[in-house]
Order: C-alpha cells, then structure tokens, then sequence
C-alpha cells in the first residue's frame, strides 16, 4: 500500500519560508501560510497609480545555491540582474572633497516587474498542496495523535506532520511553547526602519541608481524606477537608519515621512534631479511606511542557521538565525528545508 505523502505547513513566505518549500514540495505535501494578502515578507511591492515601489528589499546577491536556485525564475523573467551605479553621498565633506563618490559597481538582482514577483514565481515554479494568503497563524496545537493542527482567523488546519515558523523572532516566539526554541527566539532583537516612497508627476532620471548616506536619517536612496523591468518614470525610495527609527518610532508614520522627506531636501539640495519632487502641490505620490522588524541586532549565528526540534516536528528559519540580508533568508530556509527532509 502507498503511504501518503507527509503534511508540512509552512508559516511565512518570505525568503526563508519559500527556500524551504523548494526543498520539501517533492517529498511531502506542503501548505503555505502568510498573514499578508502577497507573498514575500520583507521582499515586497507597493503598487500605486504612478509606479510601483519596492519598500522593503531593494536589491539582493546570491552565489552559490541561490543563484541554482534563482536559474529558472531568471528564464521565466521573474528575476534580473543589476548592477546599480551606486554614489556615497558625504554631507559633511570638505571643500576639496567630493561629495558624491562613486562606488564600484557589483552585480545584485531584483525581481520584475517588483520584488515581490519573487514569490509569485517560486509558487508557479514549484508543486504545493495549498496557499493561503491573507491567514494569520494565532496558535499551534498538538493533537492525540502528535500531528500539529493551526489556528487562523476561526479557522483550523490540521494533521500536520512538520511545522515550518519563517519569520521575524518576536512572531515565531509568540507561536513557540515555552522552551530552548523559544528562548533562542528571544534572545534575537530586531531593529526598526521606515521608508519613504516618493513619485514626482514629470521624469526624475538621477545619474546614480543607489546614493548610500552618510547621515544619522538617511541611509540610502533608491532610484526604483530605474531598475530593470520597471513602469513609471519617477519612483524613489528612501530608507532610514535603524537607530533614528527606533527613537521615531511611537510618532505617526505620516509625521515620519515628513520628516524623512524635508531631510531628503536638505541633503540633495544640489541635485536638480529630484527638483520636481521638492514642491508639495506636484509630488504624484508620497506615503511612509514602518518596519517593525527590519533587521537583526545581532543574528542568532547559531551553526546550523536554524532551529529545529525532531521529537516535536517544529522548526524555525529566517534571515535573523544567521545575518540580516535576503541570501541569509535563503540559506536558513533550505538548511532547515535539507534537515526536516532527513527527518522525513
Ligand atoms: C526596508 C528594508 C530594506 C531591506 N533591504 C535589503 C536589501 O536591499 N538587500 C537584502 O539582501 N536584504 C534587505 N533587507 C533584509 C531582507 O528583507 C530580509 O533579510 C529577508 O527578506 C528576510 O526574509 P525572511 O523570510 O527571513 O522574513 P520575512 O521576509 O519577514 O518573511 C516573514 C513572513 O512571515 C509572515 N508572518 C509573520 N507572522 C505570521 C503569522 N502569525 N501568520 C502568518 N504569517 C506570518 C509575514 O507576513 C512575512 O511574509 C531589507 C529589509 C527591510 C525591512
């Protein structure tokens, strides 16, 4: 008699969780589950009526698995390399020195036409049981018979051989009995940032693509609409520095953006580029966003890049257990994608 395949529910479709079910779909039957209306987490897209926005993750590296892995996203022309002419911007330079240096440029990717495309195309590439989009897992629960079952918005899922919690460590922590996973869970801070999205109505082409910051605001800026693949003419995007946001961070975000736009000014006072967007009555768009939980502090570093507990079929991934960028996301998800499959 055929066995069925086992039933493993994977909890957040960031990086870390679609890295995962890559590894799994053809060994188990996988069922994703994500609060967010889209796939991605932190590689994510805001679509407005002038151009789209990626506010979280603007571009990624890869070597390695992760650019196997990317192999056949890049054919369907989900995912396209990028090397962005990429300036230091010095506020506080000398007379004699430039403010604007120009970096030596490094291949990065993104995902087209947005960021979050990544995971549209993860999901069309690979076979999974189910999706669930717009479903937040509250609680896990551990039935008779030692399956797991999820509690989402009413609803039940259940008989789940392995659970999979990708996501930041203060969410996965609050799904967690208490316990060595859980402690580890809480022992990881993750810093804030806030984004500011910006169109102006009229072309804003900019010499650089990416301007990093030397400012206590202001960490980098993001020419979005001259990524490859994009719409729209005039579409940047503004992060700041963790530690500014996490002194910002009980004020309206509204107010935030306020701020983090009349700092802009300031800093690219000479560049005649971004004039178009210094007049309030002709910005096409313009809207704030907070990261609670931008970035790991201090990544968990733990060896593995994981946590995963066989007795109880739980494990955990995400960027945090081993840095704070999108190919740490990655790495995480497919260990603990390789280690559950062994435990299968
Ligand atoms: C503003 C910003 C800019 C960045 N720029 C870069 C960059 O340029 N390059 C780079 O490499 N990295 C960048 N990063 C870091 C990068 O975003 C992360 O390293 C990576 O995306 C993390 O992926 P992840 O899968 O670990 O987590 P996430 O992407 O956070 O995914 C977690 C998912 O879990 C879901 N979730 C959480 N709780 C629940 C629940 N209870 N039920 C259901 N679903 C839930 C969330 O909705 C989310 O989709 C940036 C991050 C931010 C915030």
């Amino acid at each position: 008699m055929q066995h069925p395949l086992p039933r493993i529910a994977i909890i957040g479709t960031g990086i870390a969780g679609l890295a995962c079910a890559a590894q799994l779909h053809a060994h188990a039957a996988v069922s994703l589950f994500d609060k967010s209306r889209g796939l991605g987490g932190r590689m994510a897209t805001r679509r407005s009526e002038v151009a789209r926005f990626d506010h979280g993750v603007s571009r990624f590296s890869a070597d390695g698995d992760f650019e196997v892995f990317l192999q056949p996203l890049i054919a369907a022309g989900s995912v396209a390399a990028w090397s962005p002419k990429t300036v230091r911007l010095s506020p506080q330079a000398g007379i004699n020195q430039p403010r604007y240096a120009a970096l030596p440029p490094r291949r990065q990717w993104v995902a087209s036409p947005g960021m979050s495309s990544l995971g549209r195309a993860v999901v069309a590439q690979y076979q999974f049981d189910a999706v669930h989009l717009g479903v937040t897992v509250s609680a896990l629960e551990t039935q008779p018979d030692q399956r797991m079952r999820l509690l989402a918005d009413g609803q039940v899922y259940e008989d789940f051989d392995r659970v999979i919690i990708a996501m930041p460590p203060a969410q996965a922590a609050a799904l967690l009995p208490h316990g060595a996973m859980r402690q580890a869970c809480e022992s990881v801070v993750m810093q804030p940032c806030h984004t500011l999205m910006l169109a102006a109505p009229t072309p804003t082409e900019v010499a650089w693509d990416i301007a990093l910051v030397d400012d206590p605001m202001v960490e980098i800026v993001i020419a979005n609409h001259q990524k490859p693949g994009r719409d729209g003419s005039s579409a940047f995007v503004v992060q700041t520095n963790h530690q500014w946001s996490a002194q910002h961070i009980d004020q309206p975000v509204a107010d935030v953006g306020q701020l983090i736009q009349a700092r802009l000014f300031e800093l690219f006072a000479d560049s005649l580029a971004i004039e178009p967007l210094r007049d309030p009555e002709s910005i096409a768009y313009q809207s704030c966003h907070r990261w609670l939980y931008a970035a790991a502090a201090t990544p968990l570093q733990n060896p593995q890049g994981f946590l995963f507990d066989a007795a109880s079929g739980l494990g955990v991934a995400g960027d945090w257990c081993l840095g704070t960028r999108v190919r740490h996301g990655f790495a995480s998800g497919t260990a603990l994608g390789a280690a559950v499959k062994k435990s299968l």
